[in-house]
Protein backbone atom coordinates (compact mmCIF):
# COMPACT_ATOMS: atom_id res chain seq x y z
CA UNK A 1 0.00 0.00 0.00
CA UNK A 2 2.82 2.42 0.49
CA UNK A 3 5.46 1.09 -1.59
CA UNK A 4 5.92 4.50 -3.26
CA UNK A 5 7.19 6.17 0.19
CA UNK A 6 8.89 5.52 3.14
CA UNK A 7 9.19 7.87 7.04
CA UNK A 8 12.70 8.52 7.34
CA UNK A 9 14.23 10.17 10.29
CA UNK A 10 14.43 14.21 9.46
CA UNK A 11 16.53 16.91 10.95
CA UNK A 12 13.66 19.99 11.13
CA UNK A 13 10.50 17.24 11.61
CA UNK A 14 9.81 14.22 13.22
CA UNK A 15 10.09 12.54 9.47
CA UNK A 16 10.05 13.02 6.21
CA UNK A 17 8.29 10.94 3.64
CA UNK A 18 10.88 10.27 1.36
CA UNK A 19 10.05 8.44 -2.54
CA UNK A 20 11.58 4.71 -2.66
CA UNK A 21 11.85 4.50 -6.27
CA UNK A 22 11.67 6.73 -9.00
CA UNK A 23 7.85 7.93 -9.52
CA UNK A 24 6.06 9.89 -12.76
CA UNK A 25 4.46 13.50 -12.41
CA UNK A 26 0.44 12.27 -11.36
CA UNK A 27 1.17 9.25 -9.23
CA UNK A 28 -0.83 8.21 -7.12
CA UNK A 29 1.50 7.59 -4.10
CA UNK A 30 -1.67 6.93 -1.33
CA UNK A 31 -5.31 6.28 -1.61
CA UNK A 32 -6.55 5.54 1.67
CA UNK A 33 -10.57 6.03 2.95
CA UNK A 34 -10.93 8.04 5.49
CA UNK A 35 -11.20 7.48 9.08
CA UNK A 36 -14.21 9.43 10.05
CA UNK A 37 -16.00 12.40 7.43
CA UNK A 38 -18.43 14.91 8.11
CA UNK A 39 -20.03 16.74 5.62
CA UNK A 40 -19.81 21.04 5.93
CA UNK A 41 -22.93 22.15 7.47
CA UNK A 42 -23.63 24.33 3.86
CA UNK A 43 -23.87 20.85 2.03
CA UNK A 44 -26.40 18.69 4.57
CA UNK A 45 -28.85 17.16 2.37
CA UNK A 46 -27.07 17.70 -1.08
CA UNK A 47 -24.51 15.20 -0.82
CA UNK A 48 -25.14 11.39 0.68
CA UNK A 49 -23.81 11.43 4.88
CA UNK A 50 -21.89 8.43 4.46
CA UNK A 51 -20.60 8.17 0.82
CA UNK A 52 -20.89 12.28 -0.19
CA UNK A 53 -22.04 11.26 -4.03
CA UNK A 54 -24.06 14.52 -4.63
CA UNK A 55 -27.90 14.54 -4.80
CA UNK A 56 -28.58 15.15 -8.64
CA UNK A 57 -32.01 14.48 -11.06
CA UNK A 58 -31.37 10.93 -11.37
CA UNK A 59 -30.09 10.19 -7.77
CA UNK A 60 -32.11 12.27 -4.70
CA UNK A 61 -31.70 11.55 -1.39
CA UNK A 62 -33.72 10.12 1.30
CA UNK A 63 -34.11 11.63 5.05
CA UNK A 64 -33.37 9.72 8.46
CA UNK A 65 -36.90 9.46 9.73
CA UNK A 66 -35.01 9.28 13.17
CA UNK A 67 -33.11 12.39 13.61
CA UNK A 68 -34.31 14.13 10.44
CA UNK A 69 -30.74 15.40 10.07
CA UNK A 70 -28.82 12.31 8.23
CA UNK A 71 -29.55 11.96 4.21
CA UNK A 72 -28.57 8.88 2.19
CA UNK A 73 -27.92 7.97 -1.64
CA UNK A 74 -29.45 4.65 -1.04
CA UNK A 75 -30.07 1.56 1.32
CA UNK A 76 -26.65 0.41 1.51
CA UNK A 77 -25.26 3.51 2.09
CA UNK A 78 -27.86 4.01 5.11
CA UNK A 79 -27.37 0.63 6.52
CA UNK A 80 -23.45 0.99 6.39
CA UNK A 81 -23.83 4.05 8.27
CA UNK A 82 -26.21 2.60 10.84
CA UNK A 83 -23.62 -0.37 11.71
CA UNK A 84 -20.97 1.72 11.84
CA UNK A 85 -21.94 4.60 13.83
CA UNK A 86 -25.65 5.99 13.43
CA UNK A 87 -27.15 3.85 16.02
CA UNK A 88 -25.56 4.91 18.72
CA UNK A 89 -26.23 9.09 17.71
CA UNK A 90 -29.48 8.84 15.74
CA UNK A 91 -31.54 9.43 18.71
CA UNK A 92 -29.45 11.40 20.74
CA UNK A 93 -28.95 14.44 18.63
CA UNK A 94 -31.73 16.12 17.98
CA UNK A 95 -31.92 16.85 21.14
CA UNK A 96 -28.68 17.73 21.22
CA UNK A 97 -28.95 20.44 18.67
CA UNK A 98 -31.76 21.87 20.31
CA UNK A 99 -29.58 21.80 23.76
CA UNK A 100 -27.86 24.89 24.73
CA UNK A 101 -24.99 23.04 25.26
CA UNK A 102 -24.68 22.24 21.27
CA UNK A 103 -22.53 25.32 20.25
CA UNK A 104 -22.90 26.14 16.37
CA UNK A 105 -19.16 27.31 16.07
CA UNK A 106 -17.60 24.00 17.12
CA UNK A 107 -20.51 21.65 15.50
CA UNK A 108 -17.81 20.19 12.33
CA UNK A 109 -15.44 19.39 15.61
CA UNK A 110 -18.23 18.17 17.28
CA UNK A 111 -19.86 15.56 14.70
CA UNK A 112 -15.91 14.75 13.92
CA UNK A 113 -15.17 13.49 17.25
CA UNK A 114 -18.73 11.69 17.98
CA UNK A 115 -18.15 10.00 14.48
CA UNK A 116 -14.68 8.96 15.45
CA UNK A 117 -15.83 7.82 18.64
CA UNK A 118 -19.05 6.07 18.49
CA UNK A 119 -17.18 4.14 15.34
CA UNK A 120 -13.65 3.51 16.80
CA UNK A 121 -13.11 3.84 19.88
CA UNK A 122 -16.29 2.25 21.83
CA UNK A 123 -14.91 -1.27 21.69
CA UNK A 124 -12.96 -2.77 24.98
CA UNK A 125 -9.82 -3.73 22.01
CA UNK A 126 -9.72 0.04 21.20
CA UNK A 127 -9.83 1.34 24.46
CA UNK A 128 -7.11 -1.42 25.26
CA UNK A 129 -5.03 0.43 22.16
CA UNK A 130 -5.46 3.50 23.25
CA UNK A 131 -4.57 2.92 27.13
CA UNK A 132 -1.02 0.95 25.47
CA UNK A 133 -0.48 3.71 23.21
CA UNK A 134 -0.34 6.39 24.68
CA UNK A 135 0.52 5.52 28.64
CA UNK A 136 4.39 5.75 28.31
CA UNK A 137 5.71 8.39 30.89
CA UNK A 138 3.67 11.48 28.93
CA UNK A 139 6.52 11.02 26.38
CA UNK A 140 4.64 12.26 23.12
CA UNK A 141 3.09 8.92 21.85
CA UNK A 142 4.56 7.24 18.83
CA UNK A 143 7.58 9.63 18.49
CA UNK A 144 10.45 7.67 18.75
CA UNK A 145 8.54 4.44 17.75
CA UNK A 146 8.38 2.91 13.79
CA UNK A 147 4.47 3.48 13.11
CA UNK A 148 2.34 1.43 11.13
CA UNK A 149 0.26 3.54 8.59
CA UNK A 150 -1.36 0.62 7.46
CA UNK A 151 -3.13 0.44 11.25
CA UNK A 152 -5.35 4.06 11.16
CA UNK A 153 -6.47 3.59 14.73
CA UNK A 154 -2.55 3.59 16.10
CA UNK A 155 -1.27 6.02 13.20
CA UNK A 156 -4.26 8.53 14.92
CA UNK A 157 -2.93 8.20 18.47
CA UNK A 158 0.73 8.67 16.89
CA UNK A 159 0.01 12.28 15.95
CA UNK A 160 1.02 15.75 17.32
CA UNK A 161 -1.91 17.47 19.18
CA UNK A 162 -2.35 20.75 18.13
CA UNK A 163 0.11 23.54 19.62
CA UNK A 164 -3.00 24.89 21.83
CA UNK A 165 -5.65 22.65 22.20
CA UNK A 166 -8.67 23.98 23.41
CA UNK A 167 -11.02 21.72 25.86
CA UNK A 168 -12.93 18.70 23.65
CA UNK A 169 -16.31 20.28 22.22
CA UNK A 170 -19.55 19.37 23.52
CA UNK A 171 -21.03 15.78 22.79
CA UNK A 172 -24.37 14.28 22.64
CA UNK A 173 -24.88 11.19 24.73
CA UNK A 174 -24.14 8.42 23.03
CA UNK A 175 -25.65 4.87 23.15
CA UNK A 176 -21.99 3.53 24.35
CA UNK A 177 -19.99 5.30 27.48
CA UNK A 178 -17.49 7.99 26.40
CA UNK A 179 -14.47 8.26 27.76
CA UNK A 180 -13.53 11.53 28.75
CA UNK A 181 -9.48 11.11 28.36
CA UNK A 182 -10.16 9.46 24.43
CA UNK A 183 -12.64 12.56 23.59
CA UNK A 184 -10.00 14.76 25.14
CA UNK A 185 -6.64 13.29 23.21
CA UNK A 186 -8.59 12.77 19.84
CA UNK A 187 -9.92 16.20 20.03
CA UNK A 188 -6.16 17.69 20.93
CA UNK A 189 -5.16 16.00 17.46
CA UNK A 190 -8.04 17.31 15.26
CA UNK A 191 -7.48 20.28 14.35
CA UNK A 192 -4.44 20.53 13.17
CA UNK A 193 -4.68 16.53 11.57
CA UNK A 194 -8.28 17.37 10.12
CA UNK A 195 -8.24 17.44 5.84
CA UNK A 196 -10.63 19.90 4.12
CA UNK A 197 -12.36 17.37 1.33
CA UNK A 198 -12.60 19.13 -1.92
CA UNK A 199 -14.60 18.35 -5.23
CA UNK A 200 -13.00 18.57 -8.61
CA UNK A 201 -13.33 22.86 -8.24
CA UNK A 202 -12.07 23.05 -5.46
CA UNK A 203 -14.70 23.66 -3.62
CA UNK A 204 -14.55 22.45 0.24
CA UNK A 205 -17.40 20.06 1.00
CA UNK A 206 -16.40 18.06 3.93
CA UNK A 207 -13.96 17.33 6.79
CA UNK A 208 -12.08 14.05 7.25
CA UNK A 209 -9.71 12.39 9.34
CA UNK A 210 -6.82 10.58 6.97
CA UNK A 211 -3.87 9.30 9.79
CA UNK A 212 -1.50 7.97 7.09
CA UNK A 213 -1.47 11.34 5.27
CA UNK A 214 -1.23 13.35 8.24
CA UNK A 215 1.48 11.28 9.94
CA UNK A 216 3.55 10.80 6.46
CA UNK A 217 3.37 14.41 4.86
CA UNK A 218 5.14 17.71 5.98
CA UNK A 219 3.95 20.90 4.61
CA UNK A 220 5.89 23.07 2.18
CA UNK A 221 4.61 25.76 0.17
CA UNK A 222 6.16 24.71 -2.88
CA UNK A 223 4.52 21.44 -2.58
CA UNK A 224 5.77 18.30 -4.29
CA UNK A 225 2.14 16.64 -4.20
CA UNK A 226 -1.51 17.62 -3.70
CA UNK A 227 -4.30 15.41 -1.77
CA UNK A 228 -7.74 14.93 -4.49
CA UNK A 229 -10.76 13.48 -3.08
CA UNK A 230 -13.20 10.95 -4.59
CA UNK A 231 -16.26 10.47 -2.05
CA UNK A 232 -14.48 10.07 1.44
CA UNK A 233 -11.32 8.36 -0.44
CA UNK A 234 -8.14 10.65 -0.65
CA UNK A 235 -5.57 10.30 -3.16
CA UNK A 236 -2.48 11.93 -2.73
CA UNK A 237 -1.09 12.71 -6.13
CA UNK A 238 2.72 13.74 -7.12
CA UNK A 239 2.76 17.09 -9.12
CA UNK A 240 6.03 16.53 -10.69
CA UNK A 241 8.14 13.57 -11.39
CA UNK A 242 10.42 12.17 -8.60
CA UNK A 243 13.77 10.64 -7.99
CA UNK A 244 13.52 8.53 -5.17
CA UNK A 245 15.03 10.28 -2.04
CA UNK A 246 13.11 13.62 -2.86
CA UNK A 247 10.48 14.22 -0.38
CA UNK A 248 6.17 14.28 -0.52
CA UNK A 249 5.25 17.72 0.78
CA UNK A 250 1.63 18.87 0.69
CA UNK A 251 0.08 22.41 1.05
CA UNK A 252 -1.06 22.84 4.67
CA UNK A 253 -1.99 26.19 3.62
CA UNK A 254 -2.77 27.94 0.22
CA UNK A 255 0.60 28.77 -0.89
CA UNK A 256 -1.11 32.24 -2.34
CA UNK A 257 -1.68 32.96 1.06
CA UNK A 258 0.26 36.13 1.83
CA UNK A 259 3.95 35.62 3.64
CA UNK A 260 3.15 36.62 6.78
CA UNK A 261 -0.01 35.39 7.03
CA UNK A 262 1.12 31.96 5.99
CA UNK A 263 3.94 31.80 8.44
CA UNK A 264 1.33 32.78 10.93
CA UNK A 265 -1.16 30.26 10.16
CA UNK A 266 1.76 27.46 10.49
CA UNK A 267 2.91 28.61 13.64
CA UNK A 268 -0.28 29.28 15.44
CA UNK A 269 -2.07 25.90 13.88
CA UNK A 270 0.93 23.71 13.74
CA UNK A 271 3.54 24.61 15.68
CA UNK A 272 5.92 25.34 13.01
CA UNK A 273 7.89 28.39 11.00
CA UNK A 274 8.08 27.04 7.10
CA UNK A 275 11.81 27.25 5.60
CA UNK A 276 11.13 26.21 2.42
CA UNK A 277 12.60 27.24 -0.67
CA UNK A 278 9.75 30.04 -1.71
CA UNK A 279 9.97 31.31 2.16
CA UNK A 280 13.53 31.30 2.03
CA UNK A 281 13.37 34.00 -1.50
CA UNK A 282 10.59 35.74 0.20
CA UNK A 283 12.49 36.88 3.56
CA UNK A 284 14.50 38.11 1.04
CA UNK A 285 12.18 40.51 -0.78
CA UNK A 286 10.27 40.94 1.77
CA UNK A 287 13.35 43.27 3.10
CA UNK A 288 12.71 45.49 0.03
CA UNK A 289 9.61 47.73 0.48
CA UNK A 290 6.95 46.32 -0.81
CA UNK A 291 5.41 48.89 -3.80
CA UNK A 292 2.85 51.62 -2.92
CA UNK A 293 -0.53 51.42 -4.02
CA UNK A 294 -0.82 51.89 -7.80
CA UNK A 295 -2.63 53.74 -10.27
CA UNK A 296 -4.58 52.24 -12.43
CA UNK A 297 -2.24 53.20 -15.84
CA UNK A 298 0.52 51.60 -13.61
CA UNK A 299 -1.74 48.93 -12.62
CA UNK A 300 -2.37 48.10 -16.59
CA UNK A 301 0.95 48.33 -17.29
CA UNK A 302 1.41 45.70 -14.71
CA UNK A 303 -1.14 43.25 -15.84
CA UNK A 304 0.72 43.36 -19.02
CA UNK A 305 4.48 42.74 -18.14
CA UNK A 306 2.90 39.82 -16.23
CA UNK A 307 1.47 38.33 -19.06
CA UNK A 308 4.04 39.56 -22.32
CA UNK A 309 6.89 37.97 -19.82
CA UNK A 310 5.46 35.07 -17.92
CA UNK A 311 3.26 33.53 -20.44
CA UNK A 312 4.39 34.94 -23.69
CA UNK A 313 0.65 35.26 -24.72
CA UNK A 314 -0.06 34.64 -27.44
CA UNK A 315 2.63 35.33 -29.97
CA UNK A 316 4.33 31.90 -27.64
CA UNK A 317 4.32 29.25 -30.43
CA UNK A 318 5.27 26.78 -27.78
CA UNK A 319 2.49 24.68 -26.39
CA UNK A 320 3.41 24.49 -22.88
CA UNK A 321 2.80 26.15 -20.20
CA UNK A 322 5.86 27.98 -18.52
CA UNK A 323 7.01 25.86 -15.41
CA UNK A 324 8.68 27.10 -12.41
CA UNK A 325 9.50 30.09 -11.11
CA UNK A 326 13.36 29.85 -11.29
CA UNK A 327 12.63 29.66 -15.50
CA UNK A 328 11.64 32.92 -15.44
CA UNK A 329 13.97 36.37 -15.61
CA UNK A 330 11.95 38.25 -13.78
CA UNK A 331 12.72 41.94 -13.13
CA UNK A 332 12.68 42.75 -9.62
CA UNK A 333 9.43 44.99 -9.66
CA UNK A 334 7.75 42.21 -11.23
CA UNK A 335 9.16 39.73 -8.49
CA UNK A 336 8.08 42.62 -6.08
CA UNK A 337 5.03 42.89 -6.91
CA UNK A 338 3.93 39.58 -6.25
CA UNK A 339 4.50 40.13 -2.91
CA UNK A 340 1.95 42.94 -2.45
CA UNK A 341 -1.38 41.05 -0.59
CA UNK A 342 -3.97 43.02 -2.70
CA UNK A 343 -2.39 41.78 -6.45
CA UNK A 344 -4.29 38.43 -6.15
CA UNK A 345 -7.78 39.40 -5.10
CA UNK A 346 -7.59 42.62 -7.43
CA UNK A 347 -6.94 40.64 -10.34
CA UNK A 348 -9.32 37.59 -9.46
CA UNK A 349 -12.51 40.30 -9.08
CA UNK A 350 -11.15 41.86 -12.26
CA UNK A 351 -11.70 39.15 -13.62
CA UNK A 352 -14.77 37.51 -12.64
CA UNK A 353 -16.73 40.98 -12.66
CA UNK A 354 -15.27 41.57 -16.43
CA UNK A 355 -16.30 37.82 -17.39
CA UNK A 356 -20.04 38.03 -15.87
CA UNK A 357 -20.78 41.31 -17.62
CA UNK A 358 -19.07 40.07 -21.10
CA UNK A 359 -16.42 42.82 -21.31
CA UNK A 360 -13.71 40.80 -23.48
CA UNK A 361 -10.66 42.91 -23.23
CA UNK A 362 -11.02 43.49 -19.69
CA UNK A 363 -11.24 39.51 -19.22
CA UNK A 364 -8.84 39.12 -21.36
CA UNK A 365 -6.27 41.05 -19.74
CA UNK A 366 -6.83 40.13 -15.99
CA UNK A 367 -7.34 36.40 -16.83
CA UNK A 368 -3.97 36.18 -18.40
CA UNK A 369 -2.42 37.94 -15.41
CA UNK A 370 -3.89 35.80 -13.09
CA UNK A 371 -2.88 32.86 -15.09
CA UNK A 372 0.68 34.10 -14.93
CA UNK A 373 0.87 35.10 -11.12
CA UNK A 374 -0.67 31.48 -10.53
CA UNK A 375 2.27 30.12 -12.26
CA UNK A 376 4.45 31.90 -10.81
CA UNK A 377 3.20 31.37 -7.01
CA UNK A 378 1.95 27.62 -7.41
CA UNK A 379 4.29 24.74 -7.97
CA UNK A 380 4.24 22.96 -11.93
CA UNK A 381 0.83 21.31 -12.53
CA UNK A 382 -1.07 22.68 -8.87
CA UNK A 383 -4.70 22.07 -9.99
CA UNK A 384 -6.08 25.77 -9.83
CA UNK A 385 -3.88 26.30 -13.08
CA UNK A 386 -5.51 24.00 -14.77
CA UNK A 387 -8.83 25.36 -13.60
CA UNK A 388 -8.42 28.60 -14.57
CA UNK A 389 -6.65 27.65 -18.20
CA UNK A 390 -10.33 25.61 -18.08
CA UNK A 391 -12.05 29.08 -17.46
CA UNK A 392 -10.26 30.99 -19.92
CA UNK A 393 -10.63 28.75 -22.45
CA UNK A 394 -14.89 29.45 -21.43
CA UNK A 395 -14.15 32.96 -21.75
CA UNK A 396 -12.50 32.64 -24.93
CA UNK A 397 -14.96 30.40 -26.37
CA UNK A 398 -18.29 32.55 -25.25
CA UNK A 399 -16.21 35.47 -27.17
CA UNK A 400 -15.59 33.52 -30.37
CA UNK A 401 -19.32 32.62 -30.20
CA UNK A 402 -20.41 36.24 -30.23
CA UNK A 403 -17.53 37.28 -32.73
CA UNK A 404 -16.98 34.43 -34.60
CA UNK A 405 -12.98 34.99 -34.82
CA UNK A 406 -11.61 31.69 -35.69
CA UNK A 407 -8.26 33.52 -34.00
CA UNK A 408 -10.34 33.33 -30.70
CA UNK A 409 -11.31 29.76 -31.33
CA UNK A 410 -7.64 28.23 -31.85
CA UNK A 411 -6.50 30.02 -28.42
CA UNK A 412 -9.51 28.17 -26.78
CA UNK A 413 -7.92 25.56 -27.76
CA UNK A 414 -4.57 26.00 -26.63
CA UNK A 415 -6.51 27.02 -22.77
CA UNK A 416 -8.03 23.47 -22.90
CA UNK A 417 -4.47 21.94 -24.19
CA UNK A 418 -3.10 23.30 -21.43
CA UNK A 419 -6.06 23.14 -18.81
CA UNK A 420 -5.69 19.13 -19.49
CA UNK A 421 -2.28 18.72 -19.10
CA UNK A 422 -2.25 20.02 -15.64
CA UNK A 423 -5.59 18.25 -14.96
CA UNK A 424 -4.65 14.95 -16.44
CA UNK A 425 -1.80 14.90 -13.49
CA UNK A 426 -3.16 16.66 -10.83
CA UNK A 427 -7.48 16.88 -11.47
CA UNK A 428 -10.05 14.17 -10.23
CA UNK A 429 -11.97 12.93 -13.28
CA UNK A 430 -14.76 13.05 -11.31
CA UNK A 431 -17.13 12.22 -8.44
CA UNK A 432 -20.18 11.56 -10.09
CA UNK A 433 -23.45 13.85 -10.49
CA UNK A 434 -21.71 14.35 -13.87
CA UNK A 435 -20.75 18.15 -13.67
CA UNK A 436 -16.91 17.49 -12.87
CA UNK A 437 -14.18 19.82 -14.13
CA UNK A 438 -12.82 17.03 -16.49
CA UNK A 439 -16.32 16.65 -18.23
CA UNK A 440 -16.88 19.85 -18.98
CA UNK A 441 -13.34 20.01 -20.49
CA UNK A 442 -14.32 16.99 -22.25
CA UNK A 443 -17.78 18.48 -23.50
CA UNK A 444 -15.89 22.11 -24.52
CA UNK A 445 -13.27 20.03 -26.26
CA UNK A 446 -15.57 18.26 -28.31
CA UNK A 447 -17.44 21.68 -29.49
CA UNK A 448 -14.24 23.66 -30.48
CA UNK A 449 -12.85 20.15 -32.19
CA UNK A 450 -16.43 20.32 -34.38
CA UNK A 451 -16.08 24.16 -35.08
CA UNK A 452 -12.65 23.55 -36.49
CA UNK A 453 -13.36 21.04 -38.63
CA UNK A 454 -16.01 22.67 -39.97
CA UNK A 455 -14.36 25.99 -40.95
CA UNK A 456 -11.60 23.80 -42.16
CA UNK A 457 -8.52 25.09 -39.98
CA UNK A 458 -7.93 21.62 -38.59
CA UNK A 459 -7.61 19.82 -35.68
ZN1 LIG B 1 -24.36 7.30 -0.62
ZN1 LIG C 1 -30.88 9.42 12.30
ZN1 LIG D 1 7.20 27.85 3.00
Amino acid sequence: MYADFELRSSPLYRSSALVSRPVAAGSTILRIPALSAVLLPEQKGLRCDTCFSPRSERKGLSRCTGCHLYWYCSAQCQAMAWRAHHKRLCRHLPSFVESGEYDPARSLESLLLMHLIAEHFSSPASLELFASTTNVDNALPGDAKPVNLDDPLSTLLSLLPHPAPQPAPPLPRLSVSIDTNIASYLSARAPNNHFTLHDSYLTSFAHGIFPAASRSFNHSCVPTAVAIYEGTIMQVKTLVAMQAGEEITLPYVDPAMPYVQRQETLLSSYGFKCACARCEMQTISLSHPIPAARNSQEYADLETSLYNRVLKFPSSQSIALPQTISQLDLTSNLQRSLEDDTLLPRLSSTFSDASHDGQFNASRRSGLALLAVYVLIYPQNYPLIGLHCLELAKTWWNEFISSGSICLLVETQKFLRWAEEVLMISGSKGEGGGDSAWESLLMLQGLVQEELRSTGTGV
